[in-house]
């Protein structure tokens, strides 16, 4: 039976782990943390379970790949559907609720944005034909000759009305009379979900997670770490290993292959296959010289992706009593997003009584933030850095008040983060996160690494960030590797 080792107990790395190890395969996942779930997990201080960093779960629906994947595991998640609004927007003037129920979701576009049904209509079409094609086998981008073979059967006849939006930007599905509201409105939805705003987000990438939303939103019982922690439970009760405190620290390779991964421990392990729950730019530190030149070009070819600020507060459920878990606010719609200028804000539910102690809950809040300047400002000015992080927390917290009053004084403690923080915590270089932004479907990247028996897994392959989008990404992985082991003779 082949043995293939993961790098990083990532929902990536789990779910390539999971379904390899379904297939018969032995499985080790090595994990430099002491808990799994990476962007995706839940940590524990002082009581209080906070997620890392994702916190709005979706693809919980009928097809979607949560769901699809706890079919081909029978394995069952411990969630349950959000039924209302999935979140709510903050606009200066005004406030728009998500609502799961689609009707009830028309009435408030039209109410905020009546000119906007025909954007809506253009919208849900292009995204029910992408969601559609995810249920298939859909190898995007090729990684090699049997994927380039297999992906015109993931098209279908409704594909082809999809063909004219394929390489244009998703400013050119906005309504011409569109304002700096709904401009905003919309922009903050794809900075979260596609890493870029409608000027340069992908048509059909934006379409499709404009519909998240109604696309299966669930709570997770006891945070956003439970995805990860149902997958660990589950491998190892299958007999897989996921060991913690393992931080893979270098890559072996001879004649084009890895042969085996060091760790801080000092362990040593062999395998037939290996794939890194991790972007280019940790691969190409672990390989070193042995980096293949492609991966060398890549990574300084490519832009970086962006980082977060978060912060962690543990508040007052008696003053912060929202029923709707998850906000977001723009404080102006005519500047930039990101910087503390769009938020994201998270509150634990008020029945999961596993998230904080009695009469309390917990809140991530994040924005997305450029890494170099705070990387400049950690190992040049640590006095600056320190005065940056506080006038971001202090942004954060504008935002949290301006959509949830009373919440600076719930805030019993506050726990500020930065891109440097993220380093520390996922090893991911620099604090890049979220993977790349989605302009366009000719950059996207598959999981080839220029190494016959190594492949990347996680947000930095296409279709990218989100859980959902993750697991999409390893189910592919997954039969990758597979058929490569085949066509090695390797069983
Ligand atoms: C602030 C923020 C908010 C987000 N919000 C949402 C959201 O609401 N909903 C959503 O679906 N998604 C959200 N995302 C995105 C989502 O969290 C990620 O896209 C997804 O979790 C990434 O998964 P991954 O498999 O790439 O692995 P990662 O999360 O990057 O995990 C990789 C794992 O590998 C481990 N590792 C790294 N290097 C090594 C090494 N050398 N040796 C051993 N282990 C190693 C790390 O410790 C980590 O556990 C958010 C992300 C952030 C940062």
């Amino acid at each position: 039976m082949p043995h293939i080792l993961i790098v990083g107990a990532g929902i990536g790395g789990l779910t390539t782990a999971a379904l390899l190890l379904k297939q018969g395969w032995r499985v080790t996942v090595l994990e430099a943390s002491t808990y799994p779930g990476g962007c995706a997990g839940t940590f524990f201080h002082q009581g209080y379970r906070f997620d890392a960093g994702a916190t709005l779960a979706g693809g919980f629906d009928a097809n979607g790949p949560h769901t699809r994947l706890a079919e081909m595991l029978e394995l069952e998640w411990r969630v349950s559907p959000i039924q209302d609004a999935a979140w709510v927007v903050h606009l200066p003037d005004r406030t728009i609720h998500q609502w799961v129920n689609p009707t009830q979701w028309r009435d408030e576009y039209l109410k905020n944005f009546p000119y906007s049904e025909s954007f809506w209509h253009k919208q849900e079409h292009l995204a029910k034909i992408a969601w559609d094609i995810s249920t298939r086998d859909f190898p995007f981008p090729p990684a090699n000759m049997d994927e380039a073979l297999r992906l015109p059967l993931a098209v279908r006849l409704a594909t082809f009305s999809a063909a004219p939006h394929l390489l244009r930007k998703f400013r050119g599905l906005l309504p011409q009379k569109t304002d700096a509201e709904f401009k905003a409105f919309i922009d903050a939805q794809l900075i979260i979900s596609a890493q870029a705003i409608s000027d340069a987000a992908d048509a059909l990438y934006g379409a499709t997670v404009l519909d998240l939303p109604r696309r299966g939103v669930v709570h997770v019982h006891g945070g956003m770490g439970g995805i990860a922690e149902t997958l660990v439970q589950w491998i190892r009760s299958q007999g897989g290993e996921v060991l913690y405190r393992q931080q893979v620290t270098a890559l072996d390779v001879k004649d084009g292959r890895v042969t085996a991964a060091h760790t801080n421990k000092k362990l040593r392990l062999e395998a037939d296959f290996f794939v890194g729950n991790l972007t280019p730019w940790a691969l190409e530190k672990l390989l070193g010289e042995a980096a293949p030149v492609s991966l060398q070009r890549e990574v300084k070819r490519r832009d970086l992706m962006w980082g977060a600020f978060v912060m962690y507060a543990g508040l007052d459920a008696g003053i912060v009593n929202q029923s709707i878990t998850h906000h977001q606010v723009v404080m102006d719609v005519n500047k930039k997003l990101g910087e503390g200028n769009s938020v994201f804000i998270s509150l634990s539910p008020l029945d999961d009584p596993k998230r904080a102690p009695q009469g309390f809950r917990t809140a991530t809040l994040s924005t997305h933030t450029s890494v170099t300047d705070w990387d400049k400002l950690h190992r040049e000015n640590p006095e600056a850095y320190e005065e940056r992080k506080a006038k971001y927390a202090d942004k954060l917290l504008d935002a949290a008040e301006h959509a949830l009053p009373g919440f600076r004084k719930a805030a019993k403690f506050i726990m500020p983060g930065t891109p440097h923080t993220y380093e520390t915590f996922t090893r991911r270089p620099l604090g890049m996160v979220g993977g790349f932004p989605q302009t366009s479907l000719l950059r996207a990247r598959s999981p080839r690494t220029g190494l016959q028996n190594l492949w990347l897994a996680g947000d930095s392959i296409f279709p990218g960030q989100s859980t959902a989008g993750v697991t999409l990404g390893a189910m592919r992985v997954a039969k990758l590797v597979q058929n490569e082991s085949r066509r090695q003779h390797v069983n």
